[in-house]
């Protein structure tokens, strides 16, 4: 069960990275915007990514990840602090299945984790 965590603050990948080992996740990839993510999807069974990132950000990344027939159903969460209404109907409407927005405690990003990929 390997999960990609995208995010171009190494700080929070780590955070994430970390919370998710915490609970069991072992098999972690780690990439720093949408470019290197679509690089790193071998293998990759759930994906979550930060909005603003440099050279591609988030929500293409998702679109362009979504227009991938084979990667359709691959679970998403997106973690950013782009709370508002608008960015995470825009987010919902581009393929994301779940939403956590920054700053968020290690269990809810567990239950989150867990609930997708039950
Ligand atoms: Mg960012």
């Amino acid at each position: 069960m390997r999960i990609l965590v995208v995010d171009d603050s190494t700080t929070m990948r780590r955070i994430i990275s970390n919370s998710l080992r915490a609970v069991g996740y072992e098999d972690i990839v780690e990439a720093g915007d949408g470019q290197q993510a679509l690089e790193t999807l071998e293998g990759v069974s759930m994906m979550l990514t930060d909005w603003n990132m440099p050279n591609m950000d988030g929500l293409t990344l998702v679109k362009t990840v979504r227009a991938n027939p084979a990667l359709a159903g691959m679970p998403i969460i997106m973690v950013t602090s782009e709370g508002a209404r608008d960015e995470v109907m825009e987010a919902l409407a581009a393929g994301v299945n779940d939403y956590i927005v920054k700053p968020f405690t290690k269990d809810v990003l567990a239950e989150k984790v867990k609930g997708m990929l039950k």
